[in-house]
C-alpha cells in the first residue's frame, strides 16, 4: 500500500516524500483512513510503530479541509496529551515536517522551562496544541489555555500517563473538552485502569494494534555479558574501546546510578552525558542534541527519560542494569534497530539479576546468547530458558555482532537525515 492510496491531499504527500518516506507502517495504513472518516481510534502501539505520523498526518488533513472551508479561527483545534517533554518535542518536530506545506499553527508547552514565550505564542493563535498534562492545567487555570473549540483530542502514551501519576491530571483536562469531539486514544499496554479510562472517554471506537510488545526484540541482536556488581563499569569501559560502538544508549536503573556511570566514562576519557529527572530542561535537552549530533558517544539514561528519545543510527543500546519490569527491556532495546539498520545490544547480568533475565528471555521466547569474550566472567554464569537447553554461548570467532544489516521491516525509510 502506498501514501497515495490512503487518499492523502497533495501538500501532505509532497512532504512524506521529503522525509523520505514511502510506505506506510502498519499503524499509519490501519489507523489514517479511520481518522479520516472522523472516526474514535483506540491504537495499541508503542514508539517505534510510526504512531506518530499514523494521527498528525490525518489531523492535518482534516484540519486542511476545514481551511479551505473557511474556517478559520484562532481557536486551538486540536490538543495532543504526552507525557514527557521530549516526546511532545518529537511529536511537535513531526507535525512541522508532515504539515511544512499546510498553514496550520502548531505549539508544544511543557514544564521545566519559563511559560512566558508559550503564552505568547497561545496569543497569537494556535490551531494545534501539544502538551505535557502539569503545565497544560497550569496554563488553563491561569486562562491561558481555552479548550472548548477543540475538534480532535489525542493521549498519547495513556499507560506512561498512569505509570508517571499523571492521569489526575489528566482527567481534569479531559473535562474541559467538549463533549462532541474526535477523541484518538493510545497506549502500548491496556492495563485495567487504562482500558476504564479509554471506555469512559471514546464513543464506539475502531480499535487497532500492532506487534505486540514481546516481538519487537527480534530484529535485535542481542546478547548477555555476565560480569557482578563492581565490574560493571569496568566492562562498559572494555566494550566501548571497540570503535564499531558509534553511539551507544546506556540504560541504568536510577538517576544516581546514571550519574556513576557517566563519572566513571569521563574518568576513561570517554564523552557522555545523563539525562534524567533530577536534571534541568535544558541540560536534557543539551544532551540529548549533543548526543544526537555526535559530540558525545554516549547517552546514560533512566527508563522514564529516554522513553521516545528517537535517535536514527544508534548502534548500540547497553543494560548496564536489567530492568525489573521485563517489557522494559523490550522498550529499552526498542531504541536501537531504528529507521533502516539493525541494531545491537548488549545485557550486563549480575548473580542477583539472574531471575530478572530468566523473565526477560521468557517474554521474548527465546534464549539470549551469551558472551563469554570479556575480562571479568562469572565462573559458570547461564541463565536457561527451559532446563532443557543448553545456553547458547558466542565465541567471539563465530559471531559477527558489530555488521549492521539492514532489518526486513520495509516500511523503515532508508537512513536519511531530517
Ligand atoms: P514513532 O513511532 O512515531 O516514534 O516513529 C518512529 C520512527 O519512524 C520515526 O523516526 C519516524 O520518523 C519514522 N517513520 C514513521 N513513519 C514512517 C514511514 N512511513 N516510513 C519511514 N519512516 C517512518
Amino acid at each position: 500500500m502506498s501514501f497515495q492510496e490512503l487518499e492523502l491531499i497533495e501538500p501532505i504527500l509532497r512532504a512524506l516524500k521529503t522525509e523520505g518516506y514511502t510506505i506506510p507502517t502498519p499503524i499509519q495504513q490501519q489507523s489514517i483512513p479511520v481518522i479520516l472518516k472522523k472516526k474514535d481510534l483506540l491504537g495499541c502501539a508503542q514508539t517505534g510503530t510510526g504512531k506518530t505520523a499514523a494521527f498528525a498526518i490525518p489531523m492535518l488533513q482534516l484540519l486542511a479541509e476545514d481551511l479551505v472551508n473557511g474556517k478559520k479561527t484562532k481557536s486551538i483545534k486540536a490538543l495532543i496529551l504526552t507525557p514527557t517533554r521530549e516526546l511532545a518535542i518529537q511529536i511537535d518536530e513531526s507535525f512541522a515536517a508532515y504539515g511544512r506545506h499546510i498553514p496550520l499553527k502548531h505549539k508544544v508547552i511543557f514544564g521545566g522551562v519559563s511559560q512566558h514565550s508559550q503564552v505568547m505564542a497561545l496569543q497569537q493563535g494556535v490551531d494545534i496544541l501539544i502538551a505535557t498534562p502539569g503545565r497544560l492545567l497550569d496554563l488553563m487555570n491561569q486562562g491561558y489555555v481555552h479548550l472548548q473549540s477543540i475538534q480532535i483530542f489525542v493521549l498519547d502514551e495513556a499507560d506512561r500517563m498512569l505509570d508517571m501519576g499523571f492521569v489526575n491530571d489528566v482527567k481534569k483536562v479531559i473535562a474541559k473538552l467538549p463533549a462532541q469531539r474526535q477523541t484518538l486514544f493510545f497506549s502500548a499496554t491496556m492495563p485495567n485502569e487504562i482500558k476504564d479510562l479509554s471506555n469512559s472517554i471514546l464513543t464506539n471506537p475502531t480499535r487497532v494494534e500492532v506487534t505486540p510488545v514481546s516481538s519487537t526484540a527480534n530484529t535485535i541482536d542481542q546478547y548477555i555479558f555476565f560480569a557482578e556488581k563492581p565490574d560493571k563499569g569496568k566492562l562498559l569501559i572494555h566494550l566501548l574501546k571497540d570503535k564499531a560502538i558509534t553511539s551507544a544508549l546506556v540504560f541504568t536503573r536510577t538517576k544516581h546510578g546514571a550519574d556513576k556511570v557517566v563519572k566513571m566514562l569521563r574518568m576513561a576519557s570517554i564523552k557522555a552525558e545523563a539525562i534524567h529527572g533530577n536534571k534541568s530542561q535544558n541540560a536534557r535537552q543539551a544532551a540529548l542534541q549533543n548526543f544526537k549530533n555526535k559530540t558525545i558517544r554516549v547517552l546514560v539514561a533512566t527508563d522514564i527519560a529516554a522513553r521516545g528519545i528517537d535517535v536514527d543510527d544508534l548502534s548500540h543500546v547497553f543494560n548496564y542494569e536489567l530492568p525489573e519490569v521485563s517489557e522494559t527491556y523490550v522498550h529499552r532495546i526498542g531504541r536501537t534497530g531504528r529507521a533502516g539498520n539493525s541494531g545491537i545490544s548488549f545485557s550486563f547480568c549480575d548473580t542477583e539479576e539472574k531471575p530478572l533475565l530468566r523473565d526477560i528471555q521468557k517474554l521474548i521466547g527465546k534464549q539470549i546468547p551469551v558472551r563469554v569474550d570479556h575480562p571479568y566472567p562469572i565462573a559458570n554464569a547461564s541463565v536457561e530458558l527451559k532446563a532443557a537447553h543448553a545456553p547458547h554461548v558466542v565465541s567471539p570467532k563465530n559471531n559477527n555482532h558489530h555488521s549492521r544489516k539492514p532489518n526486513n521491516n520495509n516500511w523503515r525509510r532508508k537512513p536519511m537525515a531530517r
